[in-house]
């Protein structure tokens, strides 16, 4: 009888056994999902009560590239102003690289606990300041779906032909995002945001302003601290003509009736790298004098250096406010006009 009952008894152990271990499994996976959040590329700063700054720290470019995101409820519809560099990390035990993912998976503290697009409800408006690798290389992740947003000030600048060369994605070694833009003109207006052409660090070059919150986005047009940087592609003539013009709409603006807009101070600025939330209209009056002082020879070039074949020459003002390199050529040329 006890031998007739063995197979039984076995069979019994065995069905125990793999409960147990389906159970532990499960609770092995509970305890996981609930664990801290994933470690990521990017971290997040709130800045009003809709936009946030996303910053791509320790990328392997050391461009530390700032993302700007804006949610807009009402159209059910979330912008993002540049896609960084694709999360690509230093650090070895990043879990979570695309910034799609981040957005839409990431719960975050300055967002009462969730997702700044939990499950990608919104829709997304991506704007690319310009087409530079370290505002682009996130941006095939939103190409299949999502509206894609660029300057029409130079169509061919953009073109498919043209962009591994002007993206820098070619002299960088990489792979050029395969994304198509609406070229939008100056001043167009999208979800409550006003898209500025303000070509000079390139020709496609843009700002961004939300008079809303008297915020003012400018790429890579000027910061603080960082070196601003001409490449071969760039115009300090249309640089001080850009920054003239946003010199004037943010004086507007700031002496604009606070009352109609319920207050709000004056318009801040905030940069493709560095600089964020500062006052606009100083920030921007500071580097126009910088640029100033070095067309009329009053800066002395601290470092002379080759950049993609061409000779290049670095300035930095006394206290390090604002610094500059670029070819040496774009500063003859504006030398020339003002001689002229
Ligand atoms: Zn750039």
């Amino acid at each position: 009888m006890a031998s007739e009952m063995l197979p039984w008894v076995l069979a019994g152990v065995l069905a125990t056994l793999l409960c147990f271990m389906y159970y532990s499994n499960q609770k092995n996976y509970i305890s996981t999902s609930i664990r801290a959040e994933p470690r990521a590329a990017f971290r997040t700063t709130r800045l009003t009560q809709s936009t946030f700054l996303l910053s791509e720290y320790n990328d392997v470019y050391d461009e530390q590239p700032q993302i700007f995101v804006k949610i807009v409820p009402a159209a059910n519809a979330i912008l993002i102003i540049d896609t960084g560099c694709g999360g690509a990390t230093v650090n070895p035990d990043i879990e979570i690289t695309s910034l799609r993912r981040y957005i839409e998976d990431v719960k975050l503290e300055c967002n009462d606990g969730k997702p700044l697009n939990e499950g990608g409800r919104m829709e997304y408006v991506v704007v690319a300041t310009h087409c530079h690798y370290d505002h682009i290389l996130g941006i095939e992740q939103f190409a299949a779906d999502s509206l894609i947003l660029a300057s029409s000030h130079s169509p061919s600048f953009l073109s498919r032909a043209n962009l591994p060369t002007n993206s820098l994605c070619a002299s960088m070694g990489l792979k050029t995002p395969v994304y198509t833009p609406i070229l939008v003109p100056h001043r167009y207006a999208v979800l409550g945001v006003s898209v500025l052409h303000t070509p000079g660090h390139t020709p496609d070059e843009v700002a961004l302003y939300d008079a809303a919150e008297k915020m003012l986005y400018v790429g890579d047009s000027v910061y603080e601290t960082a070196t601003i940087i001409f490449p071969k592609e760039g115009s300090i003539v249309a640089w001080m003509a850009s920054m003239q013009y946003l010199i004037d709409l943010v004086q507007a603006e700031n002496d604009g009736d606070d009352e109609f807009r319920g207050g709000g101070g004056e318009v801040l600025i905030n940069c493709g790298h560095e600089t964020v939330s500062r006052p606009a209209l100083a920030v921007l009056k500071g580097a126009i004098g910088f640029m100033e002082d070095v067309i009329g020879g009053r800066e002395p070039v601290r470092e002379c250096l080759c950049v993609r074949g061409e000779a290049n020459v670095r300035y930095v003002q006394e206290g390090g406010q604002f610094a500059l390199r670029c070819p040496e050529r774009l500063v003859l040329q504006a030398r020339g006009i003002r001689e002229v």
